[in-house]
């Protein structure tokens, strides 16, 4: 078994971590940033050097593609983002372009054998930290997000999505775009960004899936009095109601299947004044399950909720869904039987957060693989994988690719 160079992959990590990086030892990594478009350069001018041809689509997603030994063939690509939150941590989305970057150079150092193109590459915009959608890039090239919706995104900076593309310098044309015909296989490299893999003692997560999820808007409606004169008998006080349904919602979720996961994450409250009682308060409801059933579950409850708490009207407002995506058998065992070769110790697991693979899954034959983060930690300053379970996380991804190759 081929391995990768674990002194540049520690020194990859830190050359990364400079670009934008903040005062708590992370990183503050906008989508199209300049910090953004530093570590853009740093990645094709690595690339270039490794002998990759570099290209950009029109939504400034970077493709750097080193020929293989067999024209003709589809191209085997890996890659991840490398756009962060604010207060980001240094291996979210960059590990898994650090992963392609590390596989590409071990590839041609190492001079080993492969038939197939390999592409290292950078999605544009997983993060939507500054631009909604998140998985942007992914999303608009698979097919999942509409082309002239996204660009007229504007950011919080008042420009537009599509003048944030034209002022990258990374902006390509659209036939450079990663399509079903031209690429065999996608493999993503990713922080678990969750405890699970640390608690059970494994070194590396052969997920399976992308679980489904539903997100609603809750509103609740009531009056704004003085917090002083009004007694507490004739208030209609909405943020007191919204507390009393994120309590209902819990307790009814509570009682459903243990693996399921639900967050309110944000709430509008108004007026937000001290001295007066809130007339309207609106919250987010986030649920994610793998097994559809569940998640019927979970909309039933929601819509069943009571119409009313403390007096307050409750409106119910479905933002979005999404199945659960399934990564590609075939792939998910390769990669399964690569962990075991090393003897690393291994387990299958879901993901609960999305990725740009789970839009490519809907494309081509899609899979990841997830590594340990410390503590679960994850879009904090404090996330932390170390460097043995990230080298162990890249010779996985070499192997998986090197054995896809062969097929
Ligand atoms: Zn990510």
């Amino acid at each position: 078994m081929f391995t990768c160079d674990k002194n540049r992959v520690e020194e990859t990590i830190k050359a990364f971590s400079q670009f934008g990086a903040t005062e708590g030892g992370g990183v503050t990594r906008f989508a199209l940033s300049k910090e953004c478009i530093a570590a853009r350069d740093y990645f094709v001018k690595r690339m270039k050097a490794a002998g990759c041809v570099i290209e950009t689509d029109d939504f400034a997603n970077v493709y750097a593609t080193l020929p293989g030994s067999q024209p003709g063939l589809p191209r085997i690509v890996t890659g991840s983002h490398c756009d962060s939150v604010k207060n980001g941590g240094n291996y979210d989305g960059i590990l898994g372009v650090i992963g392609a970057m590390e596989v590409i150079e071990a590839i041609v150092d190492q001079n080993i054998p492969h038939r197939h193109p390999i592409t290292a590459m950078i999605w544009t915009n997983e993060e939507g930290a500054v631009y909604i959608p998140a998985l942007m890039g992914s999303g608009v090239v698979c097919g999942k997000f509409d082309k002239n919706t996204v660009l007229a995104s504007v950011g919080a900076n008042g420009q537009t999505f599509a003048e944030a593309l034209d002022t990258s310098g990374y902006k390509g044309e659209e036939k450079n775009r990663l399509t079903s015909g031209s690429y065999k296989a996608n493999f993503e490299l990713h922080i678990e960004q969750g405890p699970i893999l640390e608690a059970k003692s494994k070194d590396i997560g052969v997920v399976t899936c992308v679980l489904g999820m539903v997100n609603y808007r809750i509103k609740l409606f009531g009056q704004s009095n003085h917090a002083g004169a009004t007694p507490m008998k004739f208030r209609q006080d909405a943020l007191y109601a919204a507390a009393q349904a994120i309590v209902y919602l819990h307790e009814q979720l509570d009682r459903l299947d243990p693996a399921l996961v639900y967050t309110t994450g944000e709430i509008t409250c108004r007026p937000c004044i001290h001295s007066v009682i809130p007339n309207y308060v609106d919250f987010s409801f986030d649920a994610r399950h793998e097994n559809p059933k569940v998640t019927a579950q979970v909309l039933e409850i929601i819509q069943d909720m009571p119409k009313k708490f403390a007096k307050c009207r409750v409106e119910v407002q479905e933002n979005f869904s999404r199945e659960t995506v399934y990564f590609d058998k075939n792939l998910v065992a390769t990669v399964q039987k690569c962990a075991d070769t090393f003897g690393y110790s291994n387990m299958q697991i879901n993901s609960g957060p999305g990725h740009d693979a789970q839009y490519t899954a809907g494309v081509l034959p899609t899979t990841m693989i997830f590594i340990p983060s410390k503590g679960g930690h994850s879009h904090r300053e404090e996330e932390f994988t170390s460097l043995d379970q990230c080298w162990q996380g890249i010779n996985v991804l070499l192997g998986a690719i090197l054995e896809t190759d062969k097929k």
